[in-house]
């Protein structure tokens, strides 16, 4: 099958890598070539470490690699059988790269968006073919995580929705799927016990290190709701809230202000090297 997956960033070298290990021909496909360089890069040193540790062969990561091929512009997407909108969190953004696909793209092909929150069915009103557009969400890292929610909007076919699951089960993926509601399943349930965690902070209820131990020792997560924030990025963490107070128009999903003021002041995580823990 031919593939195309378009943005190279955090998600989208990911997902092209998963395609081209299972082989299918990939085409990347961003807006700049040093994206495209980083990506690739990226690519090749996550097979690498899956070579040291003994998990494929070097002949696979070569034959991986093989299979991708880096790219700038969309109308390198038009004989693809599937593509994979990992681009920015911005709806003009995806809504401009819909509507290109959609005239590019053959006939039948089936369009995936990698949204974490926006809505599938306001992504397949951009196009002429909303039955064949569905949300393939992803997890970070794509090439670890087994869970796909597949997201059907209001007009995505049962034959679309057939194929994207044995596409994703053909990747050694388990897909759930999920109608497309605010924060579809992972996000709904997972912000707001992040959200929680921020307002237990801003209370005084306990320590970010107590809130952190409770969950991971008390519910076996792997790491506390406040590292996790700092991981996926506050910022990201406050437009998914976002999503949800509007979505649902219900204060269960309004905002902490501790969040809030936290982005506010830069302090985004992880990637900024300040958020609710010190990263300098
Ligand atoms: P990112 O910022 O790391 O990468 C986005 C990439 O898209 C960049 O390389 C950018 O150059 C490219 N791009 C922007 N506009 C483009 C265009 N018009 N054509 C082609 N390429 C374009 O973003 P990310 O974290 O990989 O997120 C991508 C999507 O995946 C978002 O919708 C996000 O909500 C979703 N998502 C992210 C995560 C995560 O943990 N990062 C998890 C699940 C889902």
């Amino acid at each position: 099958m031919k593939v195309s997956v378009i943005g190279g960033g955090t998600m989208g070298n990911g997902i092209a890598q998963v395609f081209a290990q299972f082989g299918h021909e990939v085409n990347l496909i961003d807006v700049q070539q040093d994206h495209l360089d980083r990506a690739l890069g990226t690519v090749e040193k996550n097979l690498g470490r899956m070579v040291k540790k003994e998990k494929i062969s070097q002949d696979d990561a070569t034959a991986t690699l093989g299979r991708l091929r880096g790219v700038v512009g969309l109308e390198n997407a038009a004989d693809s059988d599937l593509v994979v909108e990992a681009v920015f969190e911005n709806f003009d953004v995806k809504k401009a790269i819909f509507t290109k696909l959609d005239e590019v793209c053959k006939p039948g092909a089936i369009l995936a968006s990698n949204t974490s929150s926006i809505s599938l069915t306001k992504i397949a009103a951009c196009t002429k073919r909303p039955e064949s557009v569905i949300g393939m969400h992803f997890m970070n890292p794509v090439p670890i995580m087994k869970l796909v929610e597949i997201i059907c909007g209001q007009a995505t076919s049962n034959e679309t929705l057939a194929a994207v699951t044995k596409m994703a089960e053909e990747l050694n993926k388990v897909p759930v799927t999920v109608q497309d509601y605010p924060g579809f399943i992972a996000n709904r349930l997972l912000m707001p016990m992040i959200n929680e965690a921020a307002y237990s902070l801003m209370e005084g209820v306990a320590t970010k290190e107590a809130i952190d131990t409770v969950m991971k020792l008390g519910m076996a997560h792997p790491m506390g709701p406040l590292t996790l924030a700092d991981f996926i990025g506050l910022d990201i963490c406050l437009d998914i809230m976002e999503v949800l107070y509007e979505g649902f128009g219900d204060s269960k999903y309004r905002p902490c202000p501790l969040l809030r003021r936290m982005v506010d002041a830069g302090h985004l995580g992880r990637k900024s090297g300040m958020g609710f823990y010190d990263y300098s």
